[in-house]
């Protein structure tokens, strides 16, 4: 947050559930705006900023964090302010082959995380973490305690991919345990680009990629090196041995070139650690998982997000590469879809993003200052990429993932106009797709008044006066 970015009045900090409820009756009696914040990792930190309306007061959950793992049952309800990496860790302390599939990175609040999607290595196997929740315990627009049964199946529907901050404040998730094997395989190969001249790797990942066995998913990592060339990192992770791998990875991508000595095996609570970024070997004790701090720091940076249907051609491809070696800290990353991901029916919950979708691509670039003017440079060249890939991403619309929130797809502006609601539609279609329209009616119903809202809340449906 910049010198210049509102502040709130004051921060709440609730240590009990019913300390939610009172704090949204008395925001509610006192007309002040609020802002809800649980692991406050929000793109665009919608969690604690308000760029539309001051004064505001920040509801903080941080101090909710219970979570109770029952392993009989597969289940475990864990509170809002709770992060991956608790989760992850609790899980671990109680079973070996009980996982759940949820973000990279361990300190991501679970409040905001699932009811955005949630996605992991996990997902082509499981999907998302929302597809895994099945109870909730809610507070709602009039400050009433609300779980499944109470909720009703629309609310317990939305709030289950529709992003945070529209429709009451999520207290705690109950969710589905799934299970994995004791023996998991990571591997990571790197080429520069003379390695893969003409793209061979590159293009062959893009056909296979969204078709392999749900129990492998192979991301690919672009990263701007400082020397005037970006490499491209190729890191599998499969619910396996290596042996059962190399045979996968020889008859489906024997382009990449895996060998037995790229492959190391480990539990699914060691993949954790390394995919939060803890990759030092030896691999530091899993309480890393409890710190509250991540090992990529809090740079200023922006990021946007773009799902692909057909391979992008060699030519599109160059295009992108020359990009990124004008950005310094430029950094892509490309996540397979396919799997359960495709099996699921894109209006099963408010997330869309299923059959069809061969990978996304998540655009960033960091920097370091003070936040004002000095970003513009970064700013520009992270749009100008995402204009010049429209021709290789999906149309019509062109499709966002909500948890990467990205104001410059258009933004509420003041408190509820129809002008406000025509601006929604367009990224609501983008994050959303058709489920956008379900979204608004229950909105309407359950928060007609917007008490939730922020700069790209689900807007309620625009009250028409009677002259109209
Ligand atoms: C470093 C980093 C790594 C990430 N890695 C992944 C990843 O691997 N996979 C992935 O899917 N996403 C990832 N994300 C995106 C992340 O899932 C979203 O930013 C998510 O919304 C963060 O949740 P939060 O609780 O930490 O954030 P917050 O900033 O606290 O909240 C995000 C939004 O949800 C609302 N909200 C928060 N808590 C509640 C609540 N209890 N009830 C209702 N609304 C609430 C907020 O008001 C805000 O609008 C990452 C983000 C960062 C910064």
């Amino acid at each position: 947050m910049t010198k210049s970015m509102p502040k709130p009045e004051f921060i709440f900090k609730p240590v009990h559930e019913s300390h939610v409820q009172a704090s949204i009756i008395c925001s509610k009696k006192l007309k002040i705006h609020f802002r809800v914040r649980s692991g406050g990792h929000d793109y665009e930190g919608l969690s604690y900023v308000s760029q539309m309306e001051t004064p505001f007061v920040l509801i903080d959950l941080w101090k909710l964090k219970q979570i109770n793992v029952d392993i009989e049952d597969n289940s475990a309800w864990v509170q809002a302010g709770a992060t991956t990496g608790e989760l992850y860790y609790r899980i671990a302390e109680k079973s070996k082959v009980h996982g759940f599939p949820a973000g990279l990175c361990s300190t991501v609040g679970i409040g905001g995380h699932i009811t955005g999607g949630g996605y992991g290595t996990l997902m082509r196997k499981y999907g998302l973490s929302t597809d895994n929740v099945l109870d909730a315990r809610i507070v709602d627009a009039n400050g009433q305690l609300l779980n499944r049964t109470a909720m009703g199946e629309d609310l317990f529907w939305a709030i289950r991919g529709g992003g945070g901050g529209s429709f009451g404040v999520i207290l705690a998730w109950k969710i589905k345990l799934v299970p994995v094997p004791e023996t998991l395989t990571l591997f990571t190969i790197t080429k520069t680009l003379e390695q893969d001249a003409g793209f061979k790797i590159l293009s062959k990942w893009q056909q296979v990629v969204d078709k392999l066995v749900e129990d492998l998913g192979i991301r690919v990592l672009f990263r701007n090196t400082g020397n005037k060339t970006v490499t491209t990192t190729y890191r599998g992770e499969f619910l396996g041995e290596k042996g059962t791998l190399m045979e996968v990875m020889n008859q489906c991508f024997p382009e990449l070139g895996l060998t037995q000595e790229d492959c190391i095996e480990m539990s699914w609570i060691e993949t954790v650690v390394n995919n939060a970024g803890f990759t030092t070997r030896p691999p530091p004790p899993l309480e890393i998982l409890l710190q509250p701090s991540s090992p990529y720091g809090r740079p200023y940076f922006k990021a946007k997000s773009d799902f692909v249907t057909e391979p992008i051609p060699v030519l599109g491809l160059k295009g992108m590469f020359e990009r990124m070696i004008e950005e310094d800290a430029s950094f892509l990353i490309w996540k397979p879809y396919g799997g359960m991901m495709a099996k699921i029916p894109e209006s099963e919950i408010p997330f869309p993003h299923r059959n069809g979708t061969i990978f996304k691509i998540h655009y960033f670039t960091k920097w370091s200052g003070n936040g004002n003017g000095a970003d513009d440079k970064h700013m520009e060249w992270i749009r100008e990429l995402y204009s010049y890939m429209t021709p290789y991403v999906s149309s019509n619309p062109r499709q966002a993932y909500v948890n990467y929130r990205d104001l410059d797809i258009g933004q509420n502006k003041k408190n509820d106009s129809e002008d406000n609601f025509r601006r929604a539609q367009i990224w609501g279609a983008k994050y959303f797709k058709n489920n956008f329209n379900r979204l608004v009616k229950i909105k309407s119903k359950v928060d007609p008044e917007n008490l939730f809202r922020h700069e790209q809340s689900i807007p309620s449906l625009p009250i028409r006066s009677s002259s109209s």
